[in-house]
């Protein structure tokens, strides 16, 4: 029966720990204090805000999956979807560059060998160090098994070349974990991983890519031209790359489920602060059942993708295959976080639409969430391909 949990409804004891809460309330305190303050200006520049990463590295809010054995925290994915929301609610752009260390860093934890683990996660939570996880090419994107950068053995090395794009925190990265493909193979078998330091000669980056949101965070194309490896440097087999992309997948999206969530949540508490100053008719606009109908469809659309999130998170440390759990958490957070920050927008009326008032640039920024680490569409198709092969009806005849 116990081994069966996974496919029962399961369980969750919504009471956090003294830990838990004293974990969020420190995220909370770091997001309010040292994040909402500079948000606008960092997205106004365009600028990498190095030094309130360097602080929250510094408090011990980066790097939460990273074991207590090799220097991190070792903190569980509920933990880290906590952490997450409360850093998104001051600035998703931050929170992205902040929070894609953990990207970059699990298909270490999942596929590396002790010495590979002792070797590259320590230096992360020593001092700043950015790791960059890169699947993502300019020509394909969501079919990762269609990656073009390939790979050969040459030797005791193995020489990697391609052009990775979009690429979180490339142009600061220590380390990227590069995914390629063994030249003459095809999709998904000849997918591997490579951890690749970044001063490897053959390794260059361009500038950083200008964008519609999220813009403290930087994003760039990656080069390699004969980037030569040690064969120590590949993580797991040959062969298992998309394997470990997808199942670090697994584990990250749960805390795109709860970046959206503190983003639509602040949305939110600016609508309702607006509409309670507003006048209209003679009236607060927050006395128009409209406007309140708009504000309750958010929160009780918060509560479920909290929800969905605490309990992909919850299967997650509870070694279960949350794969189905993590797609739902991700797609229901960036699709109701567009839908709530459109609403909150409309409860600002043309106000919403000026530069000086904070919910444009959360409308631009909620966009990214349907977007990387697979899209909407990806993560319907990951959920409907569970529904059409495994999912066992309840209804036995139809
Ligand atoms: C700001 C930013 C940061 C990023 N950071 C990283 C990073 O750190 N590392 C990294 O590797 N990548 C990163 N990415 C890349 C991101 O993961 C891809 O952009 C994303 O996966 C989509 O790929 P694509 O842009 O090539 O779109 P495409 O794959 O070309 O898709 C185009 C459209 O077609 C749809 N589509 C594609 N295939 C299907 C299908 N089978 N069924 C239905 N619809 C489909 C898509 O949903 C989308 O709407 C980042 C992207 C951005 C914008």
């Amino acid at each position: 029966m116990a081994t069966k949990l996974w496919r029962l409804d399961s369980v969750i004891d919504f009471q956090l720990t003294d830990e838990q809460i004293a974990l969020r309330d420190k995220a909370r305190r770091f997001a309010l204090e040292d994040m909402l303050p500079v948000a606008a200006q960092y997205d106004q520049s365009g600028e990498f805000p190095r030094p309130v990463i360097e602080k929250a590295h510094k408090l011990g809010l980066m790097n939460p999956s990273i074991p207590k054995e090799y220097g991190g925290p070792g903190y569980g994915a509920l933990e880290s979807v906590l952490v997450v929301e409360e850093m998104a609610a001051a600035c998703a752009g931050m929170t992205t560059s902040i929070y894609v260390n953990d990207l970059g860093a699990r298909p270490i934890i999942l596929g590396g060998t002790e010495e590979q683990k002792r070797t590259w996660l320590p230096p992360l939570t020593e001092k700043l160090r950015f790791i960059s996880f890169a699947t993502s090419e300019a020509a394909m994107g969501s079919d990762v098994a269609g990656i073009q950068t390939s790979y050969e053995r040459a030797g005791t090395d193995y020489v990697i070349n391609g052009n990775e794009f979009w690429i979180t925190n490339g142009d600061y990265a220590d380390v990227f974990v590069i995914f390629a493909r063994q030249k003459g193979t095809k999709r998904h078998e000849g997918l591997s991983a490579f951890v690749v330091p970044r001063d490897t000669p053959g390794l260059s980056t361009g500038k950083p890519l200008r964008k519609l949101g999220h813009r403290a965070s930087d994003t760039g194309a990656v080069t390699l031209r004969n980037v030569h490896v040690p064969a120590d440097n590949l993580l797991g087999r040959e062969g298992t790359g998309f394997l470990l992309a997808m199942m670090t997948f697994m584990y990250t999206r749960p805390g795109i489920g709860a970046m959206a969530t503190g983003l639509a949540r602040s949305a939110m508490e600016y609508a309702i602060n607006y509409a309670k100053q507003r006048d209209a008719f003679e009236h607060k606009i927050s006395s128009f059942q409209a406007i309140q109908d708009m504000v309750a469809d958010m929160y009780a659309r918060i509560e479920a993708m909290r929800l969905l999130t605490w309990k992909a998170a919850w299967q997650v440390d509870h070694g279960q295959d949350a794969n189905v759990a993590s797609s739902c958490a991700k797609l229901v957070g960036a699709e109701d976080a567009m839908r709530i920050v459109t609403d909150a927008l409309q409860i600002y009326g043309g106000k919403g639409y000026l530069e000086q008032y904070p919910i444009q640039k959360l409308f631009r920024d909620a966009k990214l969430y349907a977007i990387y680490e697979g899209t909407s569409q990806i993560q319907r198709y990951v959920i409907s391909r569970y529904l059409f092969k495994e999912y066992e009806p309840i209804l036995k005849r139809f």
